[in-house]
């Protein structure tokens, strides 16, 4: 029998299933006292929640690093805000005891964040649930479900894994995981990529179908849980473990730098982060610097925007992780399919197409103004950071925030505060308008930056988020091939440096076509960036660009991958030895 599921976490994992139960929390037999004898009871519970999550954050820090503890501390943030406890309190003085109270106001906020279109916030109906279950475990007084003592082998099958069972983890432990929540992006697929441990998230049913003691094999590449299997497909996945452990052991040597291609051509390999903790993983990693710090993630999860101040400091932390490396900081790319509630923007008939990213901050100058002054004093800290602009389609954009730039200069200048007096100014290459235009762009821009992302959903007019057409969703598509082709020719003409910051940037296929046309830099999520950089030295430039030739002359992206698969097949510079660390 076999459960299908996203697979969060690439490996394979075979061993002994262990079904780990969502604790019963019932309380409707617990009495409600009076409302101050409730509100004490919770502020207790709050307190020691919050003691106790911050404990675990500081645990789960040294062990996986930054952005992990930071989910934790996410909630014990979360216990605390006013705004919450506020509603608690009001539930409590219409009759509730502290647990109704409790359960009620986190089932609301829970069921807002579900309703949500973008995953991020989606993923905080999974934090308030967690913390909704765990304050109700300490005010009825039961246990902490204890995860410390699994035995050697165990697949761990769950309804979620959150950071809070994470803290008792034994990696050496544990073969695999399964849960029937999440997804590829949510905390659970985080913090079991940080253990590297093979995961499948998101197997409906797992919970009823599997029982404890059972065999499974778990393939966290496929997304696929087998259970009970049979000694063949054993032997099979026995085998495939094998060789994903030797292709991920080879990449080790590959997490330090440079980055060259077999003949000696240097490339830049930098890092996606969302947030300045991250900047220390993607070290780790081996990138090279920062090619695109996502900074929306800033504006979200809160009531109102950041502050300069607040903004500054983020900066400031990356642009010191990094010291003499370069950090690219992408202003405000609200809209379309990020949702930044604090920013209340109106509703639109198609944001993708409406007042988002560089349009909305022109729009809003005293909003923007702010960034870009946090990001010029940051700039002033190691000289390493550069400033990208999304969605732009023209130069008149480019030219404007040229304009507010020195505005926000002679503003610092008066205050007496430092700033980068000539910081780069790069564009994102990630609409039509913006790749037929690259040879007038070259002319405002320092540095092209393509986002394949984007460029991919509007080039072929595909919701990059709608799975009714995500068929047709394809980078490899030979319209946008030649966009990215073309805006590399005319970087190349302007003498300006031009990278990648899309996913496709870590794809093995993508990477002769990128060398072939003179890409001079790829940022790619961390844990991919040993793979890329192992990817690049099977490559002579020569031999990129005849297979690019060939390719440019395919008329379907089923050609065009067809090709690339064979050859990559063929030389060995793909496949497993690509998968993640
Ligand atoms: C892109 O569009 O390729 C990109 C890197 O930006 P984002 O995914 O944040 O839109
Ligand atoms: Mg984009």
């Amino acid at each position: 029998m076999m459960i299908r599921g996203v697979g969060a976490s690439a490996g394979i994992g075979i061993g002994r299933a262990v079904c780990v139960r969502p604790q019963a929390l019932a309380f409707s037999q617990v009495p409600a006292g009076t409302p101050r004898q409730e509100k004490d009871r919770l502020a207790a519970a709050a307190v020691r929640f919050a003691a106790d999550t911050s404990a675990m954050a500081a645990g789960l820090r040294t062990r996986l690093g930054n952005q992990e503890a930071e989910i934790l501390e996410g909630q014990a943030a979360m216990i605390e805000d006013p705004v919450l406890r506020r509603q608690i309190d009001d539930a409590i003085d219409g009759g509730s005891s502290a647990e109704g109270a409790l359960d009620a106001v986190c089932g609301q906020y829970a069921a807002l964040f579900d309703a949500m279109d973008d995953a991020m916030m989606r993923q905080r109906a999974a934090d308030v649930r967690d913390l909704r279950a765990r304050m109700l475990a300490l005010l009825l007084g039961l246990p902490r479900q204890d995860l410390s003592a699994l035995p050697p082998g165990t697949v761990l099958v769950a309804y979620d894994l959150t950071p809070s069972m994470t803290v008792d983890l034994r990696a050496d432990c544990v073969a695999a995981i399964v849960t029937e929540a999440g997804g590829f992006t949510s905390h659970g697929a985080i913090l079991a990529r940080a253990l590297g441990l093979p995961a499948v998230l998101g197997a409906a049913g797992a919970l009823e179908q599997l029982a404890d003691g059972q065999t499974v094999i778990v393939d966290g590449s496929r997304g696929q849980v087998i259970c009970a299997p049979t000694p063949a497909q054993l032997a099979r996945y026995q085998g495939l473990q094998a060789q994903f452990l030797r292709g991920r052991q080879a990449l080790k040597a590959y997490r330090r730098g440079p980055t060259r291609t077999a003949d000696g051509t240097a490339v830049q390999l930098l890092a996606n982060i969302a947030s300045p903790g991250e900047a220390a993983a993607a070290l780790d990693c081996g990138a090279e610097g920062i090619g695109l710090f996502r900074t929306e993630f800033l504006f979200m999860g809160r009531q109102t925007p950041p502050t300069e101040e607040e903004q500054y400091r983020a900066y400031a932390q990356a642009a010191e992780a990094m010291a003499a490396r370069p950090v690219i900081i992408r202003t405000l790319d609200a809209g379309g399919d990020k949702t930044v509630p604090c920013l209340a923007m109106p509703a639109e008939e198609n944001p993708f197409l409406g007042c988002r990213a560089i349009r909305y901050c022109l729009a809003h100058p005293a909003l923007f103004k702010t960034q870009l002054r946090a990001i010029l004093r940051a700039g002033a800290l190691h000289g390493n950071i550069r400033l990208m602009l999304p969605l732009v389609t023209g130069p008149a954009q480019v030219r404007r925030t040229r304009a507010l730039l020195a505005e926000c200069r002679a503003e610092l200048a008066a205050a007496g505060l430092p700033f980068d007096p000539d910081m780069t100014v790069g564009v994102m290459i990630e609409t039509p308008a913006a790749a037929m235009d690259a040879d007038l762009l070259a002319r405002e821009a320092d540095f092209f930056s393509i986002g394949t992302n984007d460029l991919t959903q509007y080039i072929l007019a595909v919701d990059r988020g709608n799975a009714a057409v995500a068929e047709l969703y394809n980078p490899f598509h030979p319209a946008v091939l030649r966009a990215i082709r073309r805006t590399a020719r005319s970087a190349r003409e302007a003498g300006i440096p031009v990278g990648m910051c899309g996913e496709a940037a870590a794809d093995p296929r993508m990477l002769p076509l990128l060398l072939a046309f003179g890409l001079d830099e790829l940022s790619v999520s961390a844990p991919s960036v040993p793979a890329v950089r192992a990817a690049a030295a099977h490559w002579h430039v020569a031999d990129a660009r005849a297979l690019a030739d060939r390719v440019m002359e395919a008329d379907t992206a089923d050609a065009v991958q067809g090709l690339l698969d064979d050859v990559l097949a063929r030389k060995g510079a793909g496949g497993e030895q690509a998968a993640p660390v």
